[in-house]
This record gives C-alpha cells, sequence and structure tokens, in this order.
C-alpha cells in the first residue's frame, strides 16, 4: 500500500519507522528505570533499614544480656567477699543493661505486627524482678550474713529470676534472628522478582527489536535498495527505469523526484535527438540544394534541369515526383519524372490542366488524393509546378523543398528562355523546321563522321516550282499557307533519319544519313509526288517541286561541294521543265 503523506500523519514512511523503534527504546529505558528504582528503593528504603534495626535490637539484647549477667557476677563476688568494689561494678553493669534494654525498648515501640514487643516487655519485666531481687539482697546486706544457708536461699531464688531473664532475652533474639531472616527473605525474594520482571522486558524488548528490524529491512532497507538500483540504471543511461511503490512516504517522494528528473531529462534528450535530426535534415537537404543550384545554374537544358530537380525533390519527399513546365501555351507538359529518369513523356490523362497550376499557386492544393503540386514561383508567376506525393513532410523539409523550388524556377526559366532563343535561331518561324544555319551545322557533323567512317551521305535540294507566281496571283498569305502545307506533307513521309531544312524562299534542303544514292533518289522521287499532291484550298492553285540530289563521294573535299552539286542538280531538274527529279553527276 503506497503512504499519502497528510497532516494527520506527519510521521509515516521513514520517520515514521525511526519514530516508532526510538518509542521502543524508550519504553524499554522507562521500564528498565522503573524496575531499578522499585527494587533499589525498596532494598535502600524499606529492607536495608527493617533489616539493621532487627541487627542493632539483636545487639542491644545481647548487651543487656551481658550487663545483667555481669551484674550477677559482680553480686556474686560482693556476696562472696564483702567487698564494696564489686557493688559498684554491679551498679555500673547495670546502667549498662538498662541503657541497652532501653535502647531496645525504643526500638520496638510500634512494632505490633509481630510478638516481637510481647517478648520485649517480658525482657524488661524478669529484668526489672531480677534486679528489684539483686538490689533487696544488697540492701538486706547479705554480704555480711555469716549464715551461707541464708545466701544460698537467696541466691537460689536469684538464679531462678535470672533464667527468667535469660530465657526472655533469649527468646528476644530468637524473634529478632526470624524478623533478620524473613527481611533477608524478602530481600532476596524483590531480587529475583526485579530481575525476572526486567528478563521479561528485555526479552519483550528483544522481540520486539527483531521485528522493528524486519520490519525496518522489509519497509526501508529493501525500498532504499531498489532506489539504489534504479538510481544505478539512470546512470547507465536507462531513463525509463523506476522503483516500484513502497510503503516508505519519502523513498517514494525521493523515487518520485527521480521518476521527475528523468522524464525531463529523457524529454530534454529526445529533443535534443529532434534538434540534432532536424539540423542532420537542414544541413542534408540545404547541401542538397547547395549542389543542385550549382548543377542546375551551370545549365541551359531544360530536360537536364528538370530531371536534376525531380531527383532532389524525390529524395525530399521520399516518392516519385513529376515537374511539369510551362510551355509557350501557357499549358503545362512534365518534362521530368523521378521515376522515369529518361523522362518519358506521361500519358496524357496526367497533364494538368492550368487551373492545376493556378490553384497550386494560389493554395497549393492536392492534385490528387495522394498527390500535391508545389509551385515554382518567379516574379510573380508559375513557370513550373512540381507534383510530389502527399505524404507528410516535415516543416524543415519542406523549408529545404522551398529553397530548391525556388532555384529551380530561376535555372528553369533561364534554360527555358535559354532553349527559345536557341529555337528562335535554328528554326524556322513559318514552317517551324530547322533553318539553314542549323542546316549548316548538321551538314558540317553529318559530313565529319561519313568521312571519318566513310559512310554513305545524301542530300536533296528541293524548290517549289513557280511559286513567285503563286504569290503574284494570291498573295503571300496564300502562299506562306502553301509553304506550311508543303512542309507538313513533307515531314510526314520522311523516314526518321532524314532531316528537312527550310534553306531559303521556298527552297529545303534534305539531308540523308546512312543514304547513298539511289535511296536517295527514291526518297527524292516520293518527296516530289508527295509535293505534287499537295492540295492547295483555292481551285487552279498547283504545287510542284524540283529535286536536285547529290551523294558525298570521296573527290569532295568540304561539303559545301555536296551543297553545290546537289543544287546544280536542282537547276538542271528546273531547267528541264520542273516537277523532277535530277540526280547529280559523278
Ligand atoms: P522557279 O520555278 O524558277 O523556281 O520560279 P519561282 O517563281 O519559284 O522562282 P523565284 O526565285 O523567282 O521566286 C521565288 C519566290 O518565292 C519569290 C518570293 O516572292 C517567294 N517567296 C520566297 N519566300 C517566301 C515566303 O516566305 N513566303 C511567300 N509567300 N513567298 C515567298
Ligand atoms: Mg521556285
Ligand atoms: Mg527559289
Amino acid at each position: 500500500m503506497r503512504v499519502q503523506r497528510n497532516d494527520s500523519e506527519p510521521e509515516a514512511g521513514l520517520v515514521r519507522e525511526l519514530l516508532r523503534t526510538y518509542h521502543w527504546m524508550l519504553v524499554v529505558l522507562a521500564f528498565s528505570l522503573v524496575i531499578s528504582g522499585v527494587t533499589v528503593g525498596y532494598h535502600l528504603l524499606v529492607a536495608q533499614p527493617h533489616h539493621e534495626r532487627h541487627v542493632g535490637l539483636a545487639f542491644e539484647m545481647r548487651n543487656s544480656r551481658i550487663g545483667v549477667l555481669e551484674q550477677s557476677a559482680a553480686l556474686r563476688g560482693w556476696l562472696a567477699t564483702d567487698d564494696d568494689t564489686f557493688l559498684a561494678d554491679f551498679s555500673a553493669a547495670g546502667e549498662g543493661a538498662d541503657r541497652a534494654l532501653g535502647r531496645v525498648v525504643r526500638g520496638v515501640s510500634g512494632d505490633s505486627t509481630s510478638g516481637l514487643t510481647d517478648a520485649v516487655v517480658r525482657v524488661a519485666t524478669t529484668r526489672t524482678a531480677w534486679n528489684d531481687w539483686a538490689v533487696g539482697v544488697i540492701d538486706k546486706d547479705l554480704a555480711a550474713t555469716p549464715d551461707r544457708a541464708v545466701i544460698r536461699d537467696e541466691l537460689g531464688t536469684g538464679r531462678d529470676l535470672l533464667n527468667e531473664f535469660l530465657d526472655a532475652n533469649n527468646e528476644s533474639a530468637e524473634l529478632m534472628f526470624e524478623e533478620r531472616q524473613v527481611t533477608l527473605g524478602h530481600m532476596r525474594q524483590s531480587l529475583l522478582g526485579g530481575f525476572l520482571v526486567y528478563v521479561v522486558v528485555l526479552i519483550a524488548a528483544a522481540v520486539s527489536f527483531v521485528r522493528q528490524r524486519r520490519a525496518v529491512d522489509r519497509e526501508v532497507v529493501t525500498p532504499i535498495k531498489g532506489l539504489l538500483h534504479t538510481i544505478e540504471r539512470l546512470q547507465t543511461g536507462e531513463l525509463g527505469a523506476r522503483s516500484a511503490p513502497s510503503d516508505v512516504y519519502e523513498l517514494d517522494q525521493i523515487g518520485n523526484a527521480l521518476a521527475g528528473l528523468a522524464s525531463s531529462l529523457d524529454a530534454a534528450r529526445r529533443d535534443a535527438k529532434t534538434r540534432e535530426c532536424r539540423l542532420a535534415t537542414l544541413a542534408t537537404g540545404f547541401e542538397t540544394v547547395t549542389r543542385v543550384g550549382r548543377e542546375i545554374s551551370g545549365s541551359l537544358s531544360v530536360r537536364y534541369v528538370a530531371s536534376t530537380v525531380t531527383s532532389a525533390a524525390s529524395d525530399l519527399t521520399g516518392g516519385p515526383t513529376a515537374l511539369w513546365v510551362r510551355g509557350e501555351d501557357r499549358t503545362f507538359r512534365a518534362v521530368s519524372r523521378s521515376d522515369d529518369p529518361h523522362g518519358v513523356t506521361p500519358p496524357a490523362e496526367l497533364r494538368p490542366s492550368e487551373a492545376v497550376a493556378v490553384a497550386a499557386a494560389e493554395a497549393r492544393t492536392a492534385t490528387g488524393e495522394d498527390h500535391r503540386a508545389y509551385p515554382l514561383v518567379l516574379a510573380g508567376m508559375v513557370v513550373s509546378v512540381l507534383e510530389a506525393p502527399n505524404t507528410d513532410i516535415d516543416p524543415d523539409t519542406e523549408q529545404v523543398l522551398e529553397v530548391l523550388l525556388s532555384t529551380a524556377a530561376a535555372a528553369l526559366e533561364s534554360a527555358n528562355l535559354h532553349s527559345a532563343a536557341k529555337e528562335l535561331a535554328d528554326v524556322d518561324a513559318l514552317t517551324r523546321l530547322p533553318n539553314r544555319r542549323r542546316f549548316d551545322v548538321d551538314m558540317e557533323a553529318e559530313w565529319d563522321r561519313s568521312r571519318r567512317y566513310g559512310r554513305p551521305l545524301s542530300m536533296i535540294m528541293l524548290d517549289l516550282d513557280h511559286f513567285k507566281a503563286t504569290n503574284d496571283e494570291h498573295g503571300h498569305v496564300y502562299g506562306d499557307e502553301v509553304l506550311r502545307a508543303t512542309t507538313s506533307a513533307l515531314t510526314q513521309v520522311m523516314r526518321t533519319s532524314d532531316t528537312a531544312y527550310r534553306y531559303g524562299g521556298e527552297e529545303f534542303a534534305i539531308l540523308l544519313r546512312e543514304t547513298g544514292l539511289d535511296d536517295a533518289q527514291a526518297v527524292a522521287e516520293r518527296l516530289r509526288a508527295t509535293v505534287a499532291a499537295v492540295e492547295g484550298t483555292r481551285p487552279g492553285v498547283r504545287v510542284t517541286a524540283s529535286l536536285g540530289v547529290a551523294e558525298r563521294v570521296s573527290a569532295m573535299a568540304h561539303h559545301t561541294e555536296l551543297v553545290a552539286k546537289a543544287d546544280t542538280a536542282l537547276y538542271a531538274a528546273k531547267s528541264r521543265g520542273r516537277d523532277r527529279v535530277v540526280m547529280a553527276d559523278g
């Protein structure tokens, strides 16, 4: 049972046990004191005086007896010699006997509990009788009597009287001896009684102390050992260690205080651990952000920036992420997915509408049940949206993610602008085909590759026939329309390894990789037929093209020679009547 401290029981627990032991010691001491006091008091105040009184009385009785016997001897001396000095001795011995007897009488006066008083009275009476007889003998001056018979008779009477006195004296002495023996008996009994009571008290105290010792062992020592064990466990870092409740209030208080301290320590340790984890998370996060920032800030590729950002964001959020980048048409397309490093275009149904981006910008609302959208905002404009799993991300990671995304927003926009500028530089605005500049770059690269590996390389130069007339007749806008339609038709039938370029005006160049002259001719024929099949939206408009085809030959020193050959073949086609394919000669 747990001891609760309250005002009515202020000495609960350890103090109670100590006080209980102390009280027991006091009781034992008090008992010992009382027993010793009673025993010693009885001896000193009652038994000892009693004993001494009877010893004194016996002594005085003996003195009176000696005195009377001395008187008797003096009387006998006087009677025998008639010498008066014997009478002086008689008187002196008589006074001594009277004084002794007087002290005896005073000593027994009031002693009504025994027959001693009667015996002493008889001694005194017989003494007086004998003394009166002796004085009578002296008064009659019997010493001077020559008649010995008279003296003998008197002495006979005196002997009888003396014998009575001696008997009475003996009887008194015996009574006094008995009284002394009785007193001694009482003294022995009182000593024995006191000793027995003392032994009983000591046994009771011993039993009580043994029980108290066990109680202290059980209620104090064992809980203290438990407490010490708990302290040891706490010292070794086992902060969950608790000591069992005991019956000792103070130990429970110490135990509770220790438990409180351990809890606080545990909480502080957990707190420090959390802080340490947070710092580690932040440090790792910011390290990632710094690394990613360095990587993406130097890149002008939207795809590279996007894949780096999705990979880092995936590490932070612990799930696959996708980066949706805003295109020129203000819709978002997924440029990179962390679980698809090669950046495969996701299925159409995953394309978020612009509304998702707007919503994400406004409140970062979830795009679905298990996804969230994080907007990448630059200059107040959402340039991109990160799609991440809708898991619980701790605030620190979210903060790191925010920094990452703000860095990514700038890098993405920069890469976006760069790719737009690059497109402007390389792509023809009307037909969306690579332009002449791009053709020169690609041609140079393909030329080198073809020469290095001895692979075939061909090209076609294509020019629309009488296009000036179309323009003149229907206007430039319509001419543009025809150009676009022609481009579309061309790109649709072209092989994937071939590339068409808008070389200039209504002139197109087609680069045919890994293609010899014969195959190039076949391609050219197909293209010619395709163009011829293009139908204008206006009646009477017929679109045809002339094509010149050339293949790289080893005699050519520069790629411009290949272009010139194709050009020459084109002009040959023109001059031969147009709407045809002409192969460059060797
Ligand atoms: P030919 O059969 O000899 O090639 O005759 P042509 O009229 O096609 O040749 P020419 O070189 O004289 O005329 C080319 C015309 O193409 C001139 C120009 O008005 C037109 N043209 C060039 N670029 C464009 C363009 O971007 N849009 C439009 N609508 N017309 C263009
Ligand atoms: Mg032309
Ligand atoms: Mg032309």
